[in-house]
Formats: C-alpha cells, sequence, structure tokens
C-alpha cells in the first residue's frame, strides 16, 4: 500500500492506494452512513450490510440539486447530526454528490471517498472538488472540501465494464502528457497488460496519477494558477460531453487531441508526437474524432463557466510531459478548429 497526503488549508487528507475495501469498515466510526450507486450495492453491498445506506441512480442525470435534496432528507431521517460521517463508495459521479453533501449538511460534516472506477482512483476522488450540475452546466454547484481519506482498492476495477476502464484510462494519459514522460512511455509499453488489468501495471498507473494530481492540488488547491494543467483536454471535452452526449472520458480523448492540434499548429509539438499521443488513446480504446459540429462547440465552451469575459485559459501540450496555459480568445478558438 502507498499513502499519499493532501495538505490544505481546510484539513489534511490521506488517500491509500492499494488497501482493501474489506478494511473500509474498521476504518469508520459506528454510525458512519454509506452513500452509493445501485451497481455498486449490488455487488459490494455486502461490505456495509449492517449500515445506513442512501442508494443513487446511475449516471451522470443524477448529478443534480434533486438527488442531494434527497440524501439530505434521509440523513434527517436517519437523525444525523454534526457528528455524523459520510462514506461515498462508487464512481466519480458517487463521490462527487457525496462530498457535496457532506460538505453542506449543517455546513459540513466529515466524510471519506471509496473510488472505485478507474477513472474516480486516479481523478475524481482527488482534490476535493465535488458538487453537481445545474440547468445543463456541469458542476456549477459546488464547494472545495477535503475528505477525511480515500481508500482506493484496485481489485474494485475487476467487476468494472471496459467501456468505463477506457474512461480512466484518458485521464491517466493526460497526467502523463502533463507531468511525467515516463508514464506516457509505461502507458505505449504495457498497453495489453493494463487492458488485461494486470495488477501491477494498473498499481503502477494508479499510484503515479494519485502521485502527480496530489502534488498539483496541495501547490494550488484553489485553481488559481497550477491547477488550471489539469484542464488539460476539458475546454473541448465538456463542450462535446454536453453536445454529442457522450462519457466524460472519451470526451476528454477527443478534447486533448484537438488541444495537441493546436499546439502543433503553434509548433510547441511535432507531427510525431501528435501521432504518439492519437495511437496511444486509440490503443487504449478511446476516441479520436470530433463527432459534433464546430458552431455547436464554440457555443458550448462560450457558456462554460471557466469563461473569464472573452477568453479561456487553454491548455496546450509542450512535448510530452509539459504544458503552457495560454489565454486564447473564443476568436482564435473559432479560427483554430474551422
Ligand atoms: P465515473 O467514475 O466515470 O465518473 P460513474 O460514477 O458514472 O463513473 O460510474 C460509472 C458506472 O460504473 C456506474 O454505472 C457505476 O454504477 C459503475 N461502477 C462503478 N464502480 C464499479 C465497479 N467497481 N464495478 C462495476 N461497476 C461499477
Ligand atoms: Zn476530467
Amino acid at each position: 500500500m502507498k499513502t499519499f497526503t493532501i495538505d490544505t488549508k481546510g484539513r489534511r487528507s490521506q488517500i491509500y492506494v492499494g488497501r482493501k475495501m474489506d478494511e473500509l469498515d474498521q476504518m469508520i466510526p459506528p454510525n458512519a452512513i454509506i452513500i452509493t450507486d445501485r451497481n455498486v450495492d449490488a455487488i459490494y453491498g455486502r461490505l456495509w450490510e449492517k449500515r445506513h445506506k442512501i442508494v443513487i441512480g446511475m449516471g451522470e442525470k443524477n448529478k443534480t440539486l434533486a438527488t442531494i435534496d434527497y440524501i439530505f432528507s434521509r440523513l434527517l431521517d436517519f437523525g444525523v447530526d454534526r457528528s455524523g460521517f459520510l462514506v461515498g463508495v462508487g464512481g466519480g459521479i458517487v463521490c462527487d454528490i457525496a462530498g457535496f453533501a457532506a460538505s453542506t449538511y449543517l455546513r459540513g460534516i466529515n466524510f471519506a471517498f471509496v473510488p472505485t472506477t478507474l477513472l474516480a482512483q486516479v481523478d475524481a476522488a482527488i482534490g476535493g472538488k465535488n458538487g453537481v450540475n445545474f440547468k445543463g452546466f456541469k458542476n456549477m454547484i459546488g464547494t472545495f472540501n477535503q475528505p477525511e481519506f480515500i481508500l482506493s482498492d484496485p481489485f474494485a476495477l475487476q467487476t468494472l465494464p471496459s467501456e468505463e476502464l477506457h474512461n480512466g484510462f484518458a485521464e491517466i494519459i493526460k497526467h502523463a502528457l502533463i507531468a511525467d514522460a515516463g508514464l506516457f512511455g509505461f502507458l505505449q509499453d504495457h498497453s495489453s497488460a493494463l487492458l488485461d488489468l494486470q495488477p501491477e501495471a494498473i498499481n503502477h498507473l494508479i499510484v503515479r496519477s494519485v502521485e502527480i494530481k496530489s502534488a498539483i492540488v496541495n501547490r494550488d488547491e484553489r485553481e488559481k494558477g497550477e491547477r488550471r494543467k489539469l484542464n488539460l483536454g476539458h475546454t473541448f471535452g465538456h463542450a462535446i460531453e454536453k453536445v454529442a452526449g457522450i462519457s466524460h472520458g472519451k470526451a476528454v480523448s477527443i478534447g486533448m487531441v484537438m488541444a495537441s492540434k493546436i499546439a502543433l499548429q503553434k509548433g510547441y509539438i511535432t507531427q510525431g508526437q501528435l501521432s504518439e499521443i492519437v495511437a496511444l488513446l486509440q490503443r487504449v480504446g478511446l476516441p479520436v474524432e470530433i463527432p459534433v459540429g464546430a458552431t455547436d462547440l464554440i457555443d458550448a465552451i462560450y457558456m462554460d463557466k471557466k469563461r473569464e469575459n472573452d477568453f479561456v485559459h487553454f491548455i496546450l501540450p509542450k512535448g510530452i510531459g509539459q504544458v503552457l496555459i495560454e489565454k486564447i480568445t473564443i476568436h482564435e478558438l473559432r479560427k483554430f478548429i474551422f
């Protein structure tokens, strides 16, 4: 097992990578309440059969204030007071919702996460961002607040549908492009072992991703500067996710290709590097072609909450393993993609 620490103004949060889900029960207080979704409850529910639980539906469509309303009602039914403790067990959606419910119920009670998708283990559960969508805008309502701990068990991924596995690879490739050419090479060399969930290879990916993301969050929790790098592929990605209705990981994959193409036009990467990025994404089962019209994309970006006046902080690869943060106007973006 490897332990990482996120140390922010709010609190100190531990991330345990490679710890068994069976140990959860002894790590949480007797009054802890489990928040999970129907799939995860059906597979792992025996681990919390003696506890109160709140089970929500699957998918992004449940990431709403209505679900939060439901959770608050159940917490009231259970008589949860300020000593309450919530545990989100599931993918990124469950963690985002559980973290937001815990951060706002009675002005905040303690909580923990057990991420059970690759995407949540390497990305979504880490960093203290939580929240829900609102009127079609992603993550529009939420807080920054770190859990007490994150327990990340790679064996949980054995039951994950392969589509979901592919989604996680998108964020791992993102971390490699941002900060670690060695990780990029590892992904290239071990792609079949990784798709087969070979434990050592998968464990290495999770450890390295958590290391990269937690270091960035420790330096810039509130996304005033360096944390913006983690948005590589996400300006286009969020727009594609919204307009084309495809999963987050797939949309980010296409978004990273688009950012890489802009980087090529600006001379930050070579044609060879662009081809390597595209080939790696395809090898791990991710799409690379834009599935929607450019006008719809630009309109969606325009509405994105990260827009500041007329420009976005756009993240561009610089070679493999580094990125640049550039202010790009919507007008310039339009020029690049038309
Ligand atoms: P993400 O982490 O990609 O945001 P979600 O929270 O939407 O993902 O979860 C993706 C899907 O995978 C959901 O339908 C969820 O119920 C399911 N799921 C999560 N973890 C597991 C697991 N370990 N085994 C099987 N299915 C899982
Ligand atoms: Zn993402």
